[in-house]
């Protein structure tokens, strides 16, 4: 990881960051637009969400105006000047053009949505090269899962069978989960292949067995109202198994890595994907 040139842009290291929201009405964009206006560190600057335009990003969040309203397009924002850092939380549509967007008004992205194609990370990767700018792209902003995944990249070196349960509330908009898609290609890290031995198998109703990632990982995603995000990575063995397990319970759960996100972009000349890079 490199240092950037030109991290502070001309401001001192002491002021405040400067942050704004994309998706600032929804559920993370709410959590994320308390945890920026409590940070001592962090100025919240500006708010972007389509429906609620027009509105005070403070009332929409439940707490107490903060004088910043709600503009339904990214470019009104940047064109105002003055922003740091973008947290995008919208949807895998919408994330990886604001990225863009927003580094090439000189604004460095923190992407915590889920969904974004290959391809879309590439060219992400790439215009923070030629920008040299940073980035931060993570699918799972919350410690735990974060453990989770580099638990499972360590337990996929002794077990050559593994598979992934990955369960969400049912307004997500992504399957297989970011988080999931994430783990298996830690795992793959450790071990090109998984579940060989197993018997050749006919699917009565096709996706039984799951998504069928790369490296023979099955994925499979569950979605029910009441829950939050939660992930079990399975290893089967000789006569035992392993179970990692995290659950997020609230999205409180997500600040802390947002906000480490967020002071830790501004150093950042290149894009890093996934919080166990920074941590
Ligand atoms: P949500 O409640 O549906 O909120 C999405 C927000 O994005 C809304 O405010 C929506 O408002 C806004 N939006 C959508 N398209 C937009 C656009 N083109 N321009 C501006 N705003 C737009 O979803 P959520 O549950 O908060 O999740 C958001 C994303 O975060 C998902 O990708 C989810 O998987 C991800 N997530 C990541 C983590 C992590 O740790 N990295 C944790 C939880 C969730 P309008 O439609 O009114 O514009």
């Amino acid at each position: 990881m490199t240092q950037g040139t030109e991290s502070q842009d001309a401001r001192t290291s002491r002021a405040p960051i400067r942050v704004a929201v994309a998706g600032a009405s929804g559920k993370m964009g709410r959590e994320i637009v308390k945890a920026i206006s409590q940070a001592p560190d962090m100025t919240l600057v500006a708010a972007i969400a389509r429906r609620h335009a027009g509105e005070d990003a403070g009332t929409v969040a439940g707490l107490a105006p903060l004088g910043v309203p709600i503009v339904a397009q990214l470019s009104e924002a940047l064109v105002q000047g003055g922003i740091d850092v973008l947290v995008d939380v919208t949807t895998p549509q919408a994330a990886a053009g604001h990225a863009l967007e927003a580094l090439t008004a000189r604004v460095r992205p923190v992407i915590g949505t889920t969904g974004l194609s290959s391809h879309e990370i590439q060219e992400l990767r790439h215009a923070c090269e030629t920008r040299g700018l940073g980035a931060i792209l993570a699918p799972n902003f919350a410690i735990g899962a974060i453990l989770m995944m580099k638990f499972a990249q360590e337990a996929a070196k002794y077990f050559e069978n593994a598979e992934i349960l990955e369960l969400h509330h049912n307004q997500k908009a992504d399957a297989p989960s970011g988080t999931a898609l994430k783990t298996a290609e830690l795992m793959r890290e450790s071990r090109a292949a998984f579940g060989l031995d197993n018997a050749p198998e006919v699917e009565k109703i096709p996706g039984a067995r799951g998504a069928d990632a790369p490296g023979g990982i099955h994925i499979h995603s569950i979605r029910l109202p009441g829950l939050v995000a939660h992930q079990e990575v399975i290893f089967g063995g000789l006569g035992q198994t392993l179970t990692l397990r995290h659950d997020s319970l609230s999205r409180e759960s997500f600040m802390p890595g947002v906000l480490v996100s967020v002071r830790k972009v501004m150093q950042l000349d290149q894009l890093v994907y996934g919080l166990e890079n920074i941590l």
